[in-house]
Order: structure tokens, then sequence, then C-alpha cells
């Protein structure tokens, strides 16, 4: 395995900035130093929501394999490479000029010619009393990351959709108890999920329900329903998972006016080029692959903005 290089974020033009070390932006980083592109990653963590997906099994090459281990691979595939990732979190791009300057969140800024935004989606929040207040102290996005931590304890998820379904089965493999909230007369997730929660023990369904607070002292200790469940609206539990689906992580672009889609999706074309010059967007991010939002569209979307670039770069080479 190759040693991990990590740069400090430096005040000089970079060809290219990938911003986000998901499939996406480690795809693209593994493409453009195959085609010898000078490049940064920025990027937290490597693999992204790999990391929150307890198995993966639709990635060719892996009849199964850890989102975790998936991740590692992708990450060291990119380093041996000679990727170069600044472990720090872009706050803000504009564009000066031909150039853009991204501002970290750590007070670095780097100039680049094109940037590749690689940054996926962002959790939906319920948006109720004690969600913030709570968050991570109970409160948790990620039942991969958080299910271990709830052996013998009780936990409920908010949510009735696939990811929600997926998060009832992992923490049902650590808890004592497991009951998933959700709006409508029956979950939304594929009917077999339904058929399986229904034979477990551990895991209770609570339809036809909103959580309307979080409560709690030092961690979460019930939420309350807008409606009663055996004579009370508020629910006892050690934990909440919010599982409400994605939306695009838009924010730190936000100056650069870029056109994005009626859902907040940033708008590609087929060479995942967007409206501002230079700018390219790849993954779940993007409107492209047909709105398929998987680890192998993010991959592809991700090579193809590193060829897009090496073209163009090559043919403004040879004038
Ligand atoms: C529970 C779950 C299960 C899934 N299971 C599967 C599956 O089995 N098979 C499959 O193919 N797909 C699966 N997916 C979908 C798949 O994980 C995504 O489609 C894929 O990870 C998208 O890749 P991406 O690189 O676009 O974004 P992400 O994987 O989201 O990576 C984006 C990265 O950018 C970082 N980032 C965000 N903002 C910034 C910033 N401002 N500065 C720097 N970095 C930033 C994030 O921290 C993250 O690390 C699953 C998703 C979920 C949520």
């Amino acid at each position: 395995m190759t040693e991990i290089k990590e740069k400090k974020a430096q005040e000089n033009v970079q060809e290219v900035a990938i911003v986000g070390g998901g499939p996406a932006g480690l795809t693209a980083s593994i493409y453009l130093s195959r085609y010898k592109v000078p490049h940064l990653i920025f990027a937290t963590e490597v693999g992204g929501f790999m990391n929150e997906t307890d198995k993966i099994e639709n990635y060719p090459g892996f009849v199964s394999i850890s989102g975790f281990e998936l991740s590692q691979k992708m990450g060291d595939h990119a380093k041996s490479f000679g990727a170069e990732i600044v472990p720090e979190q872009v706050e803000k791009i504009e564009k000066e000029g031909e150039l853009f300057v991204l501002h970290t969140f750590q007070k670095n800024k780097v100039l680049a010619k094109n940037v590749i935004y690689a940054v996926g989606t962002i959790s939906n929040k319920l948006g109720v009393t004690g969600e913030e207040e709570f968050k991570g102290r109970g409160v948790s996005y990620c039942a991969t990351c958080d299910g271990p931590f709830f052996k013998n304890k009780e936990a409920v998820v908010v949510g009735g959709g696939n990811s929600a379904a997926v998060a009832v089965f992992i923490l049902a493999e650590h808890a004592k108890k497991v009951t998933l909230i959700h709006r409508g007369d029956l979950p939304t997730c594929e009917p077999s999920y339904i058929e399986d929660m229904k034979k477990n023990p551990k895991i209770h369904l609570i339809p036809n329900a909103n959580v309307v607070e979080i409560k709690g002292d030092e961690r979460v200790k019930s939420v309350v329903l807008d409606r009663e469940v055996d004579g009370s609206r508020e629910y006892p539990t050690d934990g909440v998972f919010i599982e409400i689906g994605s939306g695009p992580n838009t924010a730190p672009i936000k100056e650069l006016k870029v056109e994005l889609n009626e859902k907040g999706y940033v708008k590609v074309k087929a060479d995942q080029s967007t409206s501002v010059e230079n700018l390219y967007a790849v993954g779940d991010i993007s409107t492209n692959s047909n709105g398929f939002r998987q680890i192998i569209t993010a991959c592809a979307e991700g090579a193809v903005a590193a060829i897009t670039i090496f073209e163009k770069k090559r043919r403004s080479a040879k004038k």
C-alpha cells in the first residue's frame, strides 16, 4: 500500500481541483493521474457515501464487499497513482477572471484552472426541535456508522424508503428493539423488506405517524409523535436514525450561479461540463446517468470529466 500523501493547501495555481473524495472524485483522480494532469483532491475522508453502506453487491468485480473496504481500495488505488489529498473541506468557490478560488473551512485558499465538483448529496433533515441539539448524542443519519453503539439498546428509524429499511436491519443486528416510524399505512420500501421486518421479533412498525420533537437530557430519551401510540404521544428510545432521503449539496458553489435543475442538482452536458466554464460536476450531484445515483455511475462520470479536461488541455496546447 502506498503511503498516504497529504499536501497542505497552498496559494498556488492548480491545474485541477477535485472537491470530494467519494467514488466520483477518486475515479476522476485516477484518470487524471493516468493522463498526467496535475491535480489536488479536497477530501476529509475517502469513499464518501460508500463508507455508510454495509454491503455493496452490485459493483462489478466484487460479489460482496463492505462499503468501508471498497472505499479503502479506491482510495489506495488513487493514492498509488499519486493522488494528493488535502484533508480539508471546501467552504466556498468563487471565480476571479479565468481562475477559481477555493476557500476551505480551515482558512486555506487555493487557485485552480478547473474544478471537478464531486461532493455528492447531504442527508435531509427532519427539521424538528431537538434534532440539531441531540446530533451525535442519539440523533444519527448513518446506521452503519453508529449502529454498533446500540448494543442492547432501543432505536427508532424515521422514514419508509429502502434506506430506512436497510438502517432498520443494520440496527436490528445490534439493538434489542428497533422501531420504524413511517408516514403511510405501509413503508414505501421494497415489499420483500416489509416481509422480512414482520418476521423479525426485534422490529416494530408504527404507521401513519410523524416525529414532531426529539427529547432528552444528556442524550436522546424519547421522540414525540403526532398521534398516540399505546396511550401516549411520547415514545421512549435511546436513539433516532433519520433516513428521509438526501438532496444536492450546492452551498459551496452558490456564488458561481451555475445552472441547476428543478430539484437543485447541477445541470451537466454529456462531457460533465456545467454552465460555468471549466467547472465540471460528477457523481450524485450531477444530472447525468439518467439520475441513477450509484457507485458505478459516479465512477463513470468522474472518468468522463477527466478525459474532457485532458482533451481540452491537449487541444489548447496544440494552438
Ligand atoms: C445507505 C446507502 C446505501 C447505498 N448502497 C449502494 C450500493 O449498494 N451500490 C451502489 O452502487 N450505490 C449505493 N449507494 C449510492 C452510492 O453510495 C452513491 O451513489 C455514491 O457514493 C455517490 O458518489 P459521489 O462520489 O458522487 O458522492 P459521495 O459518495 O457522497 O462522496 C462525496 C464526498 O464529498 C465530500 N464532500 C462534501 N462536501 C465537500 C466539501 N465542501 N469539500 C470537500 N469534500 C466534500 C463528502 O464528505 C463525501 O466524502 C448507497 C447510498 C446510501 C446512502
